[in-house]
């Protein structure tokens, strides 16, 4: 079975789009199925299968580990991402740029200061993350 978009759990984890997730992958899933459907035996099956899976990992694998990134980062520390986004001129002409579609989450998280900055928040406390709500006192 070949599963694409939401049913593949494909989406973008900091913007949470996944219009062009499920479009991309349906794409590479309906040419698949075309080869899949043209196989001879199970192991041309499995090669084709296989070949769409490395096909989604080689093309949204890479943006979902960038959002993940910056999801991550943007849990541990959002007022650092705020200002980043907002107060940096380079990091907001990749928002503006991502906005505006002509970059992804993954060209905004490889340029030379976030990713420089990704590296150094990991080090930093946790801060403004929601925390667990301790449960109310029994009335
Ligand atoms: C409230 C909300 C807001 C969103 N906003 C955005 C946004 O602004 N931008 C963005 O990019 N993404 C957004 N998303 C995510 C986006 O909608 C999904 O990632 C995208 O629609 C996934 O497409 P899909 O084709 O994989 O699944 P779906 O769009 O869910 O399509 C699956 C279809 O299969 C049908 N189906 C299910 N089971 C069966 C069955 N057994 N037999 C026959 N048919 C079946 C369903 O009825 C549905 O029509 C939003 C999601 C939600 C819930």
């Amino acid at each position: 079975m070949l599963v694409a978009g939401d049913a593949a759990a494909l989406l973008d984890h900091w913007s949470r789009e996944g219009i062009s997730y499920a479009l991309r992958s349906g794409d590479l899933a309906g040419h698949a199925a075309a080869r899949l459907a043209a196989t001879a035996d199970d192991a041309e099956a499995h090669t084709a299968a296989d070949h769409y899976e490395q096909q989604v990992d080689d093309v949204l694998g890479v943006e979902m580990t960038a959002s993940g990134t910056l999801m991550n980062l943007f849990t541990r520390n959002p007022g650092l991402v705020h200002t980043a986004l907002t107060r940096l001129p380079p990091a907001w002409r990749r928002l503006d740029a991502y906005i505006a579609g002509r970059t992804s989450v993954a060209g905004i998280m490889t340029t030379p200061l976030v990713r420089t900055a990704a590296a150094l928040a990991t080090r930093l406390p946790l801060r403004g993350a929601r925390r667990p709500q301790s449960a109310p006192p029994h009335s």
